[in-house]
């Protein structure tokens, strides 16, 4: 197994944001929190603190939404020309383009994640998402309506914004997943307050400057860093707020969607997966094999649509379990700041001792380790990428989201689709699955079985700003991205005249 060992300095510019004491961006002002408590943020790759960010309550959420309140109600953003709203959201990717090398070696630190990937995905996809629904600014309209009552009427529907619109995002993709909400509400002419999660604060903090450079009128976007509770508590059952946007684990959004029964707000949630991987005999393996270890192993499997569980033609399972295992041996592991790593740290000590003791349940229900396996070193949090054999459906491996670099392999050998797509939806998740096949039948005989978001052939972890992305099941409400996003940020209103 390689791992890096040495951790190269960030940039002065990075070092220098690390050592600021960051506040709260309010109404455009960044803004000391009422309980001056501070959270330490960590560098996963070496467990040692590189920043603090401040620990907003509930009198800080109260002046956020306050000032999203105003910023919405006085129509500086609602009013103004969706082509000008668009312009202004070009600009902002654009912007975050130009700083790209910056924002990536932030999220690279707070994230634990290889810089080049960082770059590329995070801060790539972050700006493609604002490029691609600053197109939409001004094009969320309505339809007229043929009434069937007698008489005549001139009957038409419009979309409007919701309102003031609560972002809660976790650690995976802070960058990314702050886009998915905010590009298409502030398109439709919502304002927000986002809250990062307290693990990984820094890349929003730094968006939040850049977002007050590029032009957004005061109170538009608010940040606020904090905990769970109380700050993003105190959001989520805000009166003011009108809706929750809300990316994390199914047991946060348990409680986020009965938080907001309060003033019934809109709430969409993005939630936790335990996505399938259906290999077929026929697959061209050369290209199948590296595809399903990245799906598992792409950011330690820290991925809600990580390909966790792999079902695998009995003909092919040694093949395909031995291509994943050397796949897993060509990673290079250590600080994302290193060149040449491949695969990062765990966020955190304790998602590494969570992911440990799954693996340690997994053993002892009769799962078989066939790579990986161990933790590595003691600085940061780092940990082998696994393989699992002989796991079966009933295993807590199987059926619970471990959310790190293991995959749960499992062979089948029936040729009846209804059979294969039945094991592939035994689970309580619907987020998203992967079909390996040259069959373009098979392919999209499955894919219309299998009960998930998105489904992928050929390819998993796949994403595009203009393709619907969201759960079945448990493993969500609602869709962010592409024209449903736009959807979900607004109301409609039918509005009949009669003539
Ligand atoms: P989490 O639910 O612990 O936290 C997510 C966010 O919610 C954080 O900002 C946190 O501070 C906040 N929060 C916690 N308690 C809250 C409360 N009571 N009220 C309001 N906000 C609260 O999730 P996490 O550990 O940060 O992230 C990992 C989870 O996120 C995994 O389950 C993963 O599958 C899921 N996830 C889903 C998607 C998706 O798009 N479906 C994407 C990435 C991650």
């Amino acid at each position: 197994m390689n791992i890096n060992v040495t951790i190269p300095a960030p940039s002065a510019k990075t070092q220098e944001f690390f050592a600021r004491k960051h506040k709260l961006y309010i109404d455009g002002a960044w803004t000391e929190g009422v309980s001056g408590e501070r959270i330490d943020v960590v560098d996963p790759g070496t467990g040692n603190v590189i920043s603090s960010a401040t620990a907003a309550v509930a009198a800080d959420i109260d002046k956020a939404v306050a000032a999203a309140r105003k910023a919405f109600e006085s129509g500086v953003w609602a009013n103004m020309p969706g082509l000008e709203r668009g312009k202004l959201i070009s600009k902002l990717a654009r912007r975050l383009e130009e700083l790209g090398d910056e924002l990536a070696e932030i999220e690279a630190i707070d994230c634990g994640k290889p810089l080049a990937y960082a770059k590329y995905v995070d801060v790539g996809l972050t700006a493609n998402i604002y490029h691609y629904m600053a197109g939409w600014a001004g094009k969320a309209c309505g339809e007229t309506v043929s009434l069937s009552a007698p008489g005549e009427y001139h009957a038409f529907t419009q979309r409007e914004p919701v309102g003031v619109v609560a972002a809660i995002t976790p650690w995976n993709f802070p960058l990314v997943l702050t886009a998915y909400k905010l590009a298409p509400l502030l398109a439709v002419g919502c304002t927000c307050v986002v809250k990062p999660s307290e693990l990984t604060p820094l890349s929003t903090l730094r968006f939040a400057e850049i977002a007050e450079e590029v032009g957004f009128p005061p109170g538009v976007i608010n940040v606020v860093t904090g905990y769970g509770s109380p700050a993003g508590s105190a959001l989520v059952e805000h009166e003011g707020v009108d809706k929750v946007a809300f990316t994390g684990s199914v047991a946060t959004g348990r409680k986020i969607a009965q938080a907001a029964t309060g003033n019934l707000k809109r709430v969409t949630l993005e939630l936790g997966g335990k996505s399938p991987m259906v290999v077929f005999p026929d697959a061209d393996l050369d290209k199948a094999i590296p595809g399903l270890a990245s799906a598992i192993f792409f950011h330690q499997g820290q991925v809600c649509t990580a390909g966790t569980r792999l079902y695998v033609h009995k003909s092919i399972h040694d093949r395909v379990l031995e291509g994943i295992a050397a796949e897993s041996k060509k990673l290079k592991i250590g600080h994302g700041l290193e060149p040449d790593t491949t695969m990062g740290p765990m966020i955190s000590s304790a998602q590494l001792q969570k992911v440990m003791g799954f693996l340690d349940q997994g053993k002892q229900e009769g799962a078989e380790v066939v790579a990986g396996g161990e933790r590595i070193g003691s600085a940061g949090f780092f940990m082998q990428p696994t393989i699992l054999a002989n796991t079966t459906d009933s295993m807590s491996v199987v059926r619970e989201e471990i959310f790190g670099p293991v995959l749960c392999a499992q062979s089948f050998s029936d040729d009846e689709l209804d059979a294969i797509a039945a094991k592939a939806n035994d689970t309580i998740y619907g987020l998203a699955a992967s079909v390996w096949t040259r069959d373009i039948s098979v392919a999209h005989k499955m894919a219309k079985r299998i009960k998930a978001g998105s489904v992928w052939i050929n390819a998993h972890n796949f994403y595009d700003p203009a393709l619907p992305f969201g759960g079945f099941k448990q493993s969500g409400w609602g869709r962010e991205e592409g024209s449903e996003a736009i959807r979900t940020f607004t109301e409609v209103k039918s509005v009949c005249a009669v003539l």
